[in-house]
């Protein structure tokens, strides 16, 4: 009976793999396709002033809808173009239309206030063509360096950080900005922050999340606020929901926020209707 069990389990295990990974490729391909005829496309969420309300710039989050299956989320479909070597070329594709979408704007005339967010993967920064893809993008369009800023994961800085600390120096060096993205969740030690010049850091939604329910959660986004204002870093607190939260990230000293409390990822000319003037 043990021994039948055993291998019940084990093949209903190795099927459920099996179907796992099959399922994982037939996306991976269908992404590939997408990232060629760019399907992909581009959401803005804003990022506001929590005092005024007012933007102060927004993040460019990427949707990609198949055909085939439908509206898959960008947890899934980045992790996927991480996996499978693809993620430069999705990146590229990314950088062409927040620069398209800055010109486009500007040629209506409306006004980004603040910087255009773009979200750089840890293995963007071994692609020796990244710089002047950024560079490039720009020009092509005829966009100002210093309209971008880019967001690098906590844990994608300690993957490659010796790269990360050269390149980003060099697009400092041009005027983008530069935020660590999910801070808090990627064990990067005060030496490499110090050296790594970001002009801000987004606290990660998991504390904002807890911090009215959890001790732990407030004294770790109190302690990130407090370690930033020491090092000289603005603060971005990321999904905030209500607004207690955003109440109580003002007492702490944190005055900027993202999230759906202000309002959720849009497509561009909603976002331009709500927040561009
Ligand atoms: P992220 O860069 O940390 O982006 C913030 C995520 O939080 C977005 O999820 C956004 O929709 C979500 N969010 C914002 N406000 C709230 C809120 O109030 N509540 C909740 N529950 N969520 C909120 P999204 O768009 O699903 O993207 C997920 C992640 O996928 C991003 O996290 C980023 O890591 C990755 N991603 C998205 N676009 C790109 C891209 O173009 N390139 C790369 N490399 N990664 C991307
Ligand atoms: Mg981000
Ligand atoms: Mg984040
Ligand atoms: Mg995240």
């Amino acid at each position: 009976y043990q021994a039948k069990r055993q291998k019940l389990t084990t093949r209903t295990f190795e099927h459920w793999m099996g179907q796992a990974v099959a399922q994982q490729l037939h996306i991976a391909k269908r992404l590939a396709i997408a990232i060629a005829d760019t399907s992909l496309y581009l959401h803005f969420q804003p990022q506001v002033d929590m005092r005024s309300g007012q933007l102060i710039g927004a993040e460019a989050l990427c949707r990609w809808c198949d055909e085939e299956l439908g509206e898959v989320p960008p947890g899934q479909f980045i992790a996927i173009a991480e996996e499978r070597g693809m993620i430069s070329a999705l990146g590229n594709c990314v950088i062409d239309q927040a620069c398209r979408q800055l010109a486009d704007w500007q040629r209506q005339g409306l006004q980004l206030n603040g910087q255009l967010a773009i979200n750089i993967a840890a293995d963007q920064f071994e692609d020796d063509d990244l710089i002047a893809t950024l560079l490039a993008s720009c020009h092509e369009h005829a966009v100002s360096p210093n309209a971008l800023s880019l967001e690098i994961t906590e844990s994608g800085i300690m993957t490659h950080p010796d790269d990360a600390i050269a390149i980003t120096e060099v697009l400092k060096s041009h005027g983008m900005g530069l935020s660590i993205d999910d801070f808090g969740t990627g064990y990067s030690s005060l030496a490499y922050l110090k050296r790594f010049s970001a002009d801000k850091i987004k606290i990660d939604i998991s504390f904002v999340r807890d911090m009215l329910t959890s001790d732990n959660d407030r004294v770790i986004v109190a302690t990130i606020i407090a370690m930033a204002n020491t090092l000289g870093l603005q603060t971005i607190a990321e999904g905030i929901e209500c607004k207690a939260q955003s109440d109580a990230l003002l007492m702490m000293g944190c005055t900027q926020a993202q999230g759906y409390y202000y309002d959720r990822p849009l497509a561009a000319e909603k976002f331009a209707q709500r927040w561009l003037a």
